[in-house]
């Protein structure tokens, strides 16, 4: 369809400002109803100096170097087992980061040429700006040469996403890198301690010892906060095996260059204070949003005073002709997937009369650690807390998976727990995994959880033998009864 000239007296329908996960989905959804639509991206270097292309955290500095680097982490021990199963391999193995890096940056760059290609084919334009409101229809754009293009539009769509936050201590911009950072790190990381042990922390110490590297995680009070407790002491427990050592209730005061190269930390805790060298420090406490970068002020734009994250209706502002979705949205899930959605959707109800609107309940996550944690809906303490521990009901089983046997692989943390309501039919709140390929097991589940799904429902499930994913149709022990949830057998 040939674009339409855009009504009144703006320069575009739609101006977007942040071309990631949700700015993207959303430009080029509204491009489809043959809107005329621009996409503002810019990425302001990390402390570190590293900088990337058009698409986004998830593209170029999240979701896709973190799985392909689990990725080479994974293959490494496959090769390992590999040797039970017959092939003959080499002792020892090894392995080259330069090699890697290169081979991840490489498909990095090919997407964001896809990116870009797909956006000048959709007509949609593209400029590499940092924008800035000027007033609700008004946004400056910034170039890296410094100069400035005013761009008016009739509707606006908030997009920035956010950036890691560093920690306030001595040392800290200066000697540590970020997840912005890892991915493009042009030498080995070495011996690397990583502060902070939300997911993208716990991920990137796991991959990293499972390519070969000491790693560290400091963590102040918990681990995965948000998550199952149950589940993520698991999670701990199978990163402690695999080698990956914990710092528990240690805050980071200060890190320091040694002569011989390597960065002292030092730390403290209840137990008074400690110090490590490392090669690398990696600073992982989590992420800004990017909206006081706006100045939304000059727009008439409200943020939540502590996240500084857009408080939305439905994705509307409190100005009525600027939107928002993805990571800048406050207490709203921060996934690729959510943020896709959500644009997708607000394109279709602005451009094309569509009513629906984004659900962000019971929205399926994975944590890519060694052994990988997936689950959707409540965890068993939020469950407890929105009904009680009398109205709910957890189903729970350790299982081995079969190509666990041969090689000899640690099942002890391979587990699962179903949540439901304990008065019939029993709906499914929450279903947590612990074991190989998480993400997968649970997406098909969490449509089930969607459509309505009861502990009849999977009862009824007739398993696909042999899977790990078929454990939660033959999960029958409860907690409240006290049984025994280990596996005796893998087949009957
Ligand atoms: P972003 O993708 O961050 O895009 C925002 C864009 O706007 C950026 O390019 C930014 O530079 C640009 N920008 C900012 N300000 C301006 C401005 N003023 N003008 C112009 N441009 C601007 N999610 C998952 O679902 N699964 C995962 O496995 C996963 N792993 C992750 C691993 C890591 C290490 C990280 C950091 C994140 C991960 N995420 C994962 C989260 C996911 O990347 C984000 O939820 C997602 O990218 C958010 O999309 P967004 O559109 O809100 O913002």
């Amino acid at each position: 369809m040939a674009p339409v000239k855009p009504s009144g007296q703006y320069d575009f329908d739609l101006l977007v400002i942040g071309g990631g996960s949700g700015g993207l989905a959303c430009a080029k959804e509204a491009s489809s109803f043959g809107k005329q639509v621009v996409v503002l991206d810019f990425v302001i270097p990390s402390e570190k100096g590293t900088t990337w292309g058009i698409g986004g955290t998830c593209v170029n500095v999240g979701c896709i170097p973190k799985k392909l680097m689990h990725q080479a982490s994974l293959l490494g021990e496959s090769i390992q087992e590999a040797r039970s199963y017959g092939w003959n391999i080499p002792d020892p193995i090894s392995f080259n980061w330069e090699s890697l890096v290169e081979a991840v940056q490489n498909h990095i760059k090919s997407v964001n040429w896809v990116t870009r290609v797909q956006l000048r084919d959709k007509k949609i334009e593209y400029v590499n700006g940092h924008g800035v409101f000027e007033d609700a229809h008004t946004v400056v754009a910034k170039m890296k040469n410094g100069k400035e293009r005013r761009i008016t539009a009739k509707d606006i769509v908030i997009a920035v996403g956010g950036r890691p936050r560093y920690p306030d201590f001595p040392g800290c911009k200066e000697y540590c890198i970020t997840s912005d950072d890892l991915f493009s790190l042009p030498t080995s990381p070495g011996n690397t301690l990583v502060i902070g042990a939300g997911y993208i922390g716990l991920e990137c110490a796991g991959f990293l010892k499972g390519l070969g590297y000491e790693s560290t995680v400091m963590v102040r009070s918990m681990l995965l906060r948000g998550f199952d407790r149950g589940m993520v002491n698991l999670v701990q427990a199978e990163m402690e095996d695999k080698g990956v050592k914990f710092l528990i209730g240690k805050i980071p005061v200060k890190v320091s260059k040694q002569p011989n190269g390597k960065l002292l930390v030092e730390w403290k805790g209840d137990d008074g204070i400690g110090q490590g060298e490392f090669d690398t420090v990696l600073v992982a406490t989590g992420r800004k949003a990017l909206s006081e970068e706006l100045n939304p002020s000059a727009a008439g734009l409200q943020v939540h005073p502590e996240s500084f994250k857009f408080i939305t209706n439905a994705e509307q502002t409190n100005i009525p002709n600027i939107y928002a979705v993805g990571d800048v949205l406050h207490e709203r899930p921060e996934l690729t997937p959510v943020a896709i959605q959500a644009g997708k959707l607000l394109a279709g109800r602005l451009y094309n009369g569509i009513q629906e609107q984004m659900d962000y309940d019971n929205v399926a996550t994975t944590v890519f650690s060694p052994l990988e944690y997936g689950c959707v809906g409540l965890t068993e303490e939020d469950a407890i807390n929105r009904y009680t521990e009398n109205e709910i009901e957890v189903y729970h089983a350790y299982y081995k998976p079969t190509e666990f046997f041969i090689p000899q692989k640690n099942v002890k943390h391979c587990y699962l727990k179903v949540i439901t309501l304990l008065k019939a039919p029993q709906k499914v709140l929450g279903m947590h995994f612990i074991g190989p390929q998480a993400g997968e097991v649970i997406q098909g589940y969490a449509a089930a959880i969607k459509a309505g799904l009861t502990y009849q429902h999977l009862k009824d499930t007739v398993g696909i033998h042999p899977t790990v994913s078929e454990e939660f149709t033959r999960v029958a022990i409860t907690k409240r009864s006290g049984d025994d949830p280990t596996p005796q057998s893998c087949c009957s």
